[in-house]
């Protein structure tokens, strides 16, 4: 074990209640517990390892920060109140923002102080995330903005939004989307909760948008810009899925351990090979950055994480039999695990770009 990983499982040790993996299953929904985590982790360094002090980091480089990544989620440390704003929000602004915007927004977001949403996904356009429809037209110092967001996580609970909207509707698609910051409390928004079926705390909300004035100050990245503010926001994130997957993946196959039926037992074996090639997929992307490749297996470990992570699971139900319904952890893990392969691009998405942009295959 590296030191750093060794000086964070000090921290963490330090930091966790005494009997939190005793009473894990209470302390995993305690968002007082989990805020606090997230602005002990900003203000320790341990929130963005790669980024300055000043910013949640410690300038560390890209396998040590992945490294306290995966023991992290190894620990079960707490989850992240807000995953939107740090892993989304954030490198957004980083890269994007003006000084002002970086000055005002960044440091409230990285300690948790205000919550982010994430403005992209419409009725008519998820994963043709290009075809979005919310429309925004300058007015003199503001944007007015009219259209409706939809599966906007957490919309209800945050101070902003980074709100996707078309800006020239006569540029080609992916060229004539522009992301403003939108203060969600601004008159003409009003955010709407969507019941769960789950019992996850990151509520769906619709965001309904009539005449919505943004100061044209809070356009982040250039006009018309959009696609590339989006594309590299999610980009940070994407590559660290695969280690949240691959830790959930772990506590699945520990749970369907105990199989004796021979059928379940032959799947079990079949996840650990699965498991094992996501997570070797997943150091070969660090290689490949850390060498300045071209990186293409964030396409694949998302696909493989997601769909391995589901299998798991109802092996998993499969395993304890009849019983498994009965047992509201081993729901939610089902549930939970059903939205991985819809999220951040479903799988159907995933295979089109492998088998287009990886493999050379013809369009369909
Ligand atoms: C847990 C969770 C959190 C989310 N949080 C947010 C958020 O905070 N902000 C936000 O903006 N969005 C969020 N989303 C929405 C998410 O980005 C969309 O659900 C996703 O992009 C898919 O879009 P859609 O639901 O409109 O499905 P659609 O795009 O309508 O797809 C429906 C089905 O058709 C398939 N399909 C579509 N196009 C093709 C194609 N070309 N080839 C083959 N099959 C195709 C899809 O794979 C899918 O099975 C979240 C989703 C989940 C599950």
């Amino acid at each position: 074990m590296s030191s750093v990983v060794e000086e964070f499982g000090g921290w963490l040790t330090d930091f966790l209640p005494g009997d939190y993996y005793e009473n894990y299953r209470t302390y995993r929904w305690d968002l007082a517990l989990r805020r606090d985590y997230q602005r002990a982790a900003y203000e320790a360094g341990w929130l963005q390892p790669t980024w300055p002090r000043e910013h949640g980091g410690r300038l560390l480089g890209l396998r040590d920060a992945m490294e306290v990544r995966l023991e992290a989620a190894l620990r079960s440390a707490p989850k992240l109140p807000n995953i939107a704003g740090p892993n989304v929000a954030a490198p957004g602004i980083r890269w994007f923002g003006t000084a002002e915007q970086v000055d005002r927004l960044l440091v409230p977001l990285l300690r948790g102080d205000e919550w982010w949403a994430l403005g992209m996904s419409e009725p008519e356009a998820g994963s043709d995330f290009a075809g979005l429809r919310t429309r925004a037209e300058r007015d003199g110092d503001v944007f007015r903005v009219t259209g409706h967001k939809i599966w906007t996580t957490q919309a209800h609970q945050s101070y902003w939004c980074t709100l996707y909207v078309r800006t020239d509707p006569e540029a080609p698609k992916h060229r004539g989307i522009s992301c403003l910051i939108l203060d969600l409390h601004s008159p003409g928004v009003r955010i709407e909760p969507i019941r769960m079926a789950s019992i996850s705390d990151e509520t769906f909300c619709e965001v309904f948008l009539d005449d919505v004035e943004v100061p044209a100050t809070n356009l982040l990245g250039p006009l018309h810009g959009g696609w590339n503010v989006a594309m590299s926001s999610l980009h940070h994130e994407r590559q660290m899925i695969w280690i949240m997957n691959w830790v959930e993946i772990q506590r699945g196959l520990e749970a369907a351990r105990g199989a004796r039926d021979p059928d379940v037992y032959a799947e079990l074996g079949s996840l650990l090979a699965d498991a094992e090639a996501l997570r070797a997929t997943g150091y070969r992307a660090l290689n490949n950055e850390l060498a300045g490749r071209p990186s293409p297996e964030a396409d694949i470990s998302k696909l493989l994480g997601s769909v391995t992570l589901q299998r798991v699971w109802e092996l998993a139900a499969a395993a304890r039999g009849p019983g498994s319904a009965e047992d509201p952890d081993l729901l939610f893990e089902r549930q939970d695990a059903l939205a991985a392969t819809i999220y951040g691009g479903t799988s159907e998405i995933q295979r089109n770009i492998i088998a287009e942009r990886l493999l050379g295959l013809p369009k369909g």
